[in-house]
């Protein structure tokens, strides 16, 4: 075998010096958790998406949580999601020990088809848990409008989301504003910024803000910052069941760095996308994903649609031996041992085959700030001899 001419991960998080001396300094600064570079990490958060409101917690895992909770999510209560995401997203419920309900995605993309969420709403539905799967809003027009109509509150699970944006009441707005009640946020390296692990709950509502500051902080009543700047002996009290979903001052410290960066990161990952779109628009077998006019990606992942006669895994297998990585389509949690037990979750009666085909017959192509205009031609020409190649296999 010939020597890769190129090894291209998936992904790759930019981070540099810039970096470095953000953590450097709070180090040096003696206090490393929850403090001061939290604050002003929230406080250019909510400006950055224009939220009232922003909460950095541990991950997005513990966002999600923190939100079902909050609009009051409990024992035997359903939860309208989708299954095709990842697992975080419904653990999260089952975390409130309620029942998630698993609906199909769209035809012609990897979002919830809001179209099939009315009928699975039910005396118990408490909650909305709509995805913005791979970087690429969902229609929350229909889906809030549902909300509002039914009584019923919607989170928008952003992990993928951070620098997306969507056209709302006529303006563009970021991902987060939020335009349902709650979004959720992650900073895993795998997304388009990072703290490591981290993540941030964005509302409009003041009374679920407060909640996220209780919780994240074992309940307690006084956070370490006010005790510690106070002249006064203060006692803390503990009213409510609360958690360690802290983000640390050094996380936030590179947060506030990659945040920065976040708008030439978008800028730069949209100009891939449209790179893959030309490329890829000319091999005629694979179905490049769509953006509706409503909708701005930050292309978080770029996911393509294989031909029914290229295997997912001879496809993956072919690119990796000449040094391209790539991923299968988004997993299918009630596929998942974790939810082997029928109890644990509700499938629509629509059923997921969409998602199942998305899983199976989609994959995803690397996609990161720092990829050149030649690694995507190389990895276009490659997909494009493979399927010339497969397809005179099959004929
Ligand atoms: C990554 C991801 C999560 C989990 O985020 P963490 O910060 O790792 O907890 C949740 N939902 C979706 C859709 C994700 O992609």
């Amino acid at each position: 075998m010939k020597p890769a001419l190129f090894q291209i991960p998936v992904a790759k998080p930019l981070l540099n010096e810039l970096e470095v001396e953000a953590v450097r300094r709070v180090v040096l600064s003696g206090w490393v958790t929850q403090g001061p570079e939290v604050a002003a990490f929230e406080r250019e958060f909510a400006e950055f998406v224009q939220a009232d409101h922003a909460c950095a917690v541990s991950n997005c895992t513990t966002a999600l949580h923190l939100a079902l909770r909050a609009v009051g999510v409990g024992e035997g209560d359903e939860v309208i999601t989708v299954s095709h995401s990842f697992i975080a997203t419904a653990n999260a419920i089952r975390y409130c020990a309620a029942i998630p309900v698993f609906v199909d995605i769209e035809a012609d993309g990897f979002n919830i088809d809001p179209d099939l969420i009315l009928a699975e709403i039910t005396p118990r539905t408490k909650a909305i848990l709509c995805v913005h799967q791979l970087g690429m809003p969902c229609n929350l027009e229909k889906i809030v409008g549902i909300g509002r109509n039914h009584g019923i509150p919607v989170i928008e699970d952003a992990a993928c989301a951070t620098g997306s944006e969507i056209l709302w009441n006529g303006a563009w707005q970021k991902i987060g504003a939020p335009q349902a009640d709650i979004a959720c946020f992650s900073f895993h390296p795998r997304k388009v910024v990072t703290t490591g692990d981290g993540g941030m709950l964005t509302t409009a509502n003041a009374e679920y803000d407060q909640k996220f500051r209780l919780w994240r902080q074992h309940g307690m009543s006084v956070p370490d910052t006010v005790r510690h700047g106070s002249k006064q002996v203060i006692y803390e009290v503990y009213p409510e069941l609360g958690y360690n979903y802290r983000m640390t001052d050094l996380q936030a410290a590179i947060g506030r760095v990659q945040l920065a960066r976040l708008p030439a990161l978008v800028a730069q990952r949209r100009h891939l996308a449209e790179l893959y779109r030309e490329g890829l628009g000319n091999i005629p077998w694979l179905e490049t994903p769509a953006e509706p006019s409503w909708a701005r990606s930050n292309w978080q992942s770029y996911c393509v649609k294989l031909p029914p006669w290229l295997d997912q895994r001879d496809t993956m297998q072919a690119l990796l031996d000449i040094g391209i990585s790539t991923r299968r389509g988004i997993m299918n949690i009630h596929r998942e041992g974790a939810y082997a037990d029928k109890s644990s979750h509700r499938v629509a009666a629509s059923h997921l085959a969409r998602s199942v085909a998305a899983q199976e017959g989609a994959v995803i192509l690397p996609l990161f700030a720092q990829m050149t205009q030649n690694e995507v031609s190389f990895v276009v020409e490659a997909l494009r001899d493979l399927c010339i190649d497969r397809q005179a296999a099959t004929a």
